[in-house]
């Protein structure tokens, strides 16, 4: 790393080049930073406006190594790295923002419920498997949660690729031989009333910026529209924004972090998932806050002042656009047809089509009076027919 604590970041690693780190490219430019990605393939999406590429997997601590040469310091689009290769690059000096810390505890959900448990947040009942337990262990602890109960890879799951619902004993046995007896997480079922997530961003100097609590409704697990503001009680709203500025503080984190949790039928919050990069719940920042949310990483990690994250409009929705079964030529229309929605930005990330793949979103401003809903079933009933 040629940069020393006190000289001014210029330019920043991001390791990961997908739709988060090719959404960060105007506000590079805005604040006069220049990015180098990290990322397997020269058609990811954020190569486009990195000022330079290095074409190898996110877990690629060598190459990583690379980047740190040419960078001042490195921040991250994606979290799934090798934490451990890294460490030689962090004790030589290399600006891991957020700290490695914070990535391996992300890493593994077991250690994220701990975390939180620790820390005092509330989080749903779980237990955990390594994978070498018998059938007779994996039962026990299945009985003692209830039934349904989720199964979850405790490593690498995304978007619910490696969560499961297990309605019955009889399922438990299959399911977990689905999960090819990898560490899991098991966990209550939560009959949650609402999905909300809340973004954070805490610089190194300890300044922190909360964004307004969303609701994230999910289908087939995937998140599909998110809503801002959350339509909560504020009670349920300043938990949410205390619960984020805590976790900023005792995680340390320089950066920006997604907060994903579940709101009971009792409006207690129950943390899920965090995540310590940009977040899809976050992407309605980029048209409806004061300050996006990939700013607002930029901004933290590159010593610049947090920007106001509040609302500028009255409300907004976000509809993520999944790939259809359809053909190619059937999703150019669809958007032709979504450009022409009032006060509405569209994001396409030039990714390969495929169904069921995040190819872009849309985000609506709305007016006070309107109705939320109503205005994503709108989108959605163009986009998904
Ligand atoms: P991933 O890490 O793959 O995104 P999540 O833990 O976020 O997995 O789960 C994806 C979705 O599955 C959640 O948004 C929620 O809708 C549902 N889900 C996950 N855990 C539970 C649970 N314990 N109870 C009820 N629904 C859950």
């Amino acid at each position: 790393m040629a940069q020393t604590e006190s000289n001014p970041i210029h330019r920043v690693g991001v390791i990961g080049g997908g739709q988060l780190a090719w959404m960060m490219g105007p506000a590079a430019q805005r604040l006069g930073l220049e990015l180098v990605v990290q990322t397997p393939s020269p058609s990811d999406p954020a190569v486009a406006i990195a000022s330079s590429a290095l074409f190898a997997a996110v877990d690629d601590a060598i190459a990583t190594a690379t980047l740190a040469a040419q960078c001042d310091v490195i921040t991250f689009e994606n979290e799934f790295i090798d934490c451990e290769g890294l460490q030689p690059l962090a004790d030589q000096g290399t600006r891991f923002r957020p700290g490695l810390e914070v990535l391996a505890l992300v890493l593994d959900k077991r250690h994220q419920r701990e975390f939180f448990a620790d820390i005092g947040l509330p989080n749903p009942c779980y237990d955990f498997l390594e994978g070498d337990e018998s059938e007779a262990e994996l039962a026990a602890k299945a009985e003692a949660l209830g039934w349904p109960l989720v199964m979850k890879t405790r490593r690498l799951g995304y978007d619910g690729y490696g969560t499961a619902v297990v309605k019955a004993a009889s399922q438990l046995s299959a399911t977990w031989d689905r999960f090819n007896h990898a560490p899991v997480l098991l966990e209550e079922f939560v009959p949650f009333k609402q999905e909300l997530a809340v973004m954070v961003a805490r610089s190194a100097a300890g300044e922190i910026a909360v964004y307004p609590t969303v609701e994230t409704q999910q289908v087939d697990q995937i998140c599909r529209r998110v809503l801002a503001p959350a339509r909560v009680e504020p009670a349920v709203a300043a938990t949410m924004h205390r619960l984020a500025c805590t976790l900023a503080e005792q995680l340390q984190l320089v950066g920006i972090l997604g907060i994903e949790c579940f709101l009971t039928q009792q409006d207690q919050v129950l943390i899920n998932e965090i995540a310590p990069r940009t977040h899809n719940s976050g992407h309605y920042s980029l048209d409806a806050c004061a300050t996006s949310q990939f700013e607002q990483q930029l901004r933290a990690v590159s010593d610049r002042p947090l920007g106001p994250a509040g609302l500028t409009c009255p409300q907004a929705v976000m509809v993520n656009l999944l790939g259809l079964e359809a053909s190619d030529e059937h999703h150019y229309r669809q958007l032709e047809a979504l450009k022409q929605l009032p006060e509405a930005t569209l994001y396409w990330y030039t990714k390969g089509i495929r169904p069921g793949r995040k190819l872009g979103h849309i985000t609506q401003r709305l007016d006070a009076a309107a109705d939320p809903v109503a205005a994503a079933q709108a989108i959605e009933a163009i986009w998904y027919g």
